[in-house]
């Protein structure tokens, strides 16, 4: 039996392969632990696949997974997840900013019943253009999950087994794993403070764009969440508010040409204005283009967002 697996998604990180491979393997065996340890070569363009076949070859408990190309950090946690066998799943960055000697700590808090615990680099060690825009997002996160967590998008990670046999993580959805835990039927989640370090090789692969992509997905799964269940509360309300302000307008309208009328004005400008009917339609017709748009993301989200990823090759799996 596997008590711990680590999950290392690896986009170009040859330098820290080895010294990462090793400060694990010491804290294992300090503490006793059977473990393994996966990576997830995320279609590095640098030698990150040669060095972890290299070192899978010294040590069995270190299991790749090769993809045929970058897929992104959500998929390679994907395939690690749905591969682990562990009691307890951690995942960390490969650049060492995360510190192995996190993982005791974290096993423990899962052993006693946590479902998710998630790390907050409190000192964190990043330059300000990146912890400004996560300051917030993790404000709108919280806001929107009702998850009290100060640092969602922290790699260092540990879960349940069963929650990660449960969720699938897709899109840049790597950022929002406590949400998908919670939402999929694992509400205990906890936090512990972690080091950080500066990035010793290499550079972040994580820029805005990818920060508004994740905000995006954050904002559709939200929805789909809260209606694939039910999609009348969705559209209903809105259909039923669109109808209300067409119907009362046009009650104005019907009113102001009779009281108009009865007093013997001439009430063709109030009634033809065609600005008025330019607006009216144009509501409608954002109304429906935004309908329309939902169903097509109900419909789709639950088939063509899993498992989009190939993988290429793999050592030590089926040993
Ligand atoms: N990563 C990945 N695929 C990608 C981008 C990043 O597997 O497309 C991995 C990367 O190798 C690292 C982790 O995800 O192990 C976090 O990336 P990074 O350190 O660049 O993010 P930051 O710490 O700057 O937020
Ligand atoms: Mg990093």
């Amino acid at each position: 039996m596997i008590q711990i697996s680590v999950v290392i998604p690896v986009f170009n990180e040859e330098e820290s392969l080895p010294e990462l491979t090793n400060w694990i393997s010491r804290v294992m065996q300090e503490h006793g632990f059977s473990y393994e340890i996966i990576f997830i070569n995320d279609g590095s363009t640098d030698r990150s696949w040669d060095i972890i076949q290299q070192i899978s070859e010294q040590n069995q408990c270190i299991k790749g997974l090769n993809f045929t190309r970058n897929y992104g950090k959500s998929a390679a946690l994907d395939a690690g997840f749905k591969r682990a066998e562990g009691e307890v799943v951690i995942t960390m960055d490969a650049d060492l900013q995360d510190s192995p000697d996190e993982i005791p700590g974290l096993f423990q808090m899962v052993s006693e019943g946590l479902d998710v615990v998630s790390g907050w680099k409190k000192e964190r060690h990043d330059p300000l253009s990146k912890t400004i825009p996560s300051k917030f997002f993790n404000g709108v996160t919280r806001w929107i999950s009702g998850i009290e967590l100060h640092d969602f998008n922290c790699g260092l990670k540990a879960y349940r087994k069963k929650v990660v046999k449960n969720i699938s993580v897709y899109g840049e959805m790597h950022r929002y794993i406590p949400l998908l835990a919670k939402w999929n039927g694992f509400p205990k989640i906890g936090e512990k403070v972690v080091q950080h370090r500066a990035r010793k090789y290499g550079y972040s692969k994580f820029g805005l764009e990818r920060f508004l992509n994740g905000f995006l997905d954050l904002i559709t799964v939200s929805f789909v969440h809260r209606y694939k269940k039910k999609p009348m509360h969705f559209f209903g309300s809105l259909g039923s508010l669109s109808f209300l302000g067409g119907f009362l307008i046009t009650s104005w309208l019907i009113f102001q040409k009779i009281y108009g009328l009865s007093k013997g004005e001439n009430v063709r400008e109030i009634v033809d204005q065609p600005l008025f009917f330019l607006a009216l339609v144009a509501i409608i017709i954002g109304v429906q283009l935004f309908v329309t748009g939902f169903i097509a993301e109900l419909m789709t989200s639950s088939q063509s967002k899993e498992a989009e990823y190939k993988i290429d090759e793999e050592v030590n799996f089926y040993k």
